[in-house]
């Protein structure tokens, strides 16, 4: 499938309305999520099924998520905020930084395997995408040298909120991570001057997140 071919255009639209079918109501996140070509992100023998709402092997034990929760993560996030400048820890193959990229002034997404960071340059390549810069990162550090941001989105389920991360929010800054022992919730994070206030959404099951990179 190429990008502007029915068939992935069609399975796309099969998606966005899916999606809203889910209860996604944010007409931009449906927007980008209509944007941004999935079946380039995941492996060609696969592709077929990489608009149904499944996460995908993406190589090294590692999965993109499903559409509905990206969706609904970004949703979560947006709430009535703009992204603004927005980290990214746990870029996978690039599929959510590519979507993150309609709706956020800058993204600087961070992946701890080398291997697989390459493989989100080489499917965000084509995408021309100004505002998505990668980097090979523990990201449980947050990424010091950009911060800091209006928006931290972590795509691997922490056991606690990595301190790191906080401190590399802005005021009035929304951080949104998978935490649990076990069972994984979203848990969001708001900054307002030195008080961080924390509110728990629905139950996700996201691989590790791990520290060091490889
Ligand atoms: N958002 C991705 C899917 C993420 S899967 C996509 O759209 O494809 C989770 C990713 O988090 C994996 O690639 C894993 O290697 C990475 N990861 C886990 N711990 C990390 C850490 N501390 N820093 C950076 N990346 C991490």
């Amino acid at each position: 499938m190429n990008t502007r071919t029915p068939d992935a255009a069609r399975a796309r639209a099969r998606m966005v309305e899916r999606l809203r079918a889910q209860g996604i109501r944010d007409e931009k996140v449906l927007a980008a999520m209509a944007a941004i070509p999935r079946h380039q992100f995941v492996e060609k023998g696969l592709s077929y099924g990489a608009y149904d709402d499944n996460a995908l092997p993406i190589g090294m034990q590692q999965t993109i998520s499903q559409p509905y929760v990206v969706a609904r993560m970004v949703e979560i996030l947006r709430d009535g905020h703009e992204l603004g400048r927005t980290l990214e820890i746990g870029a996978g193959c690039g599929y959510q930084a590519a979507v993150l990229s309609r709706l956020a002034s800058e993204v600087y997404a961070v992946e701890r395997l080398r291997a697989l960071l390459d493989r989100a340059r080489e499917n965000l390549r084509p995408l021309r995408l100004p505002n998505v810069r990668l980097k090979c990162a523990d990201g449980t550090l947050g990424l010091p040298e950009a911060a800091p941001f209006n928006t931290i989105i972590v795509a691997a389920g922490g056991t606690q909120v990595p301190p790191a991360l906080k401190g590399q929010l802005m005021t009035g800054g929304r951080l949104l991570i998978p935490v649990g022992e076990g069972e994984q919730r979203l848990l969001l994070v708001e900054r307002q001057g030195n008080v961080f206030r924390e509110n728990w959404y629905e139950a996700v099951r996201f691989v590790p997140l791990l520290t060091g990179t490889e």
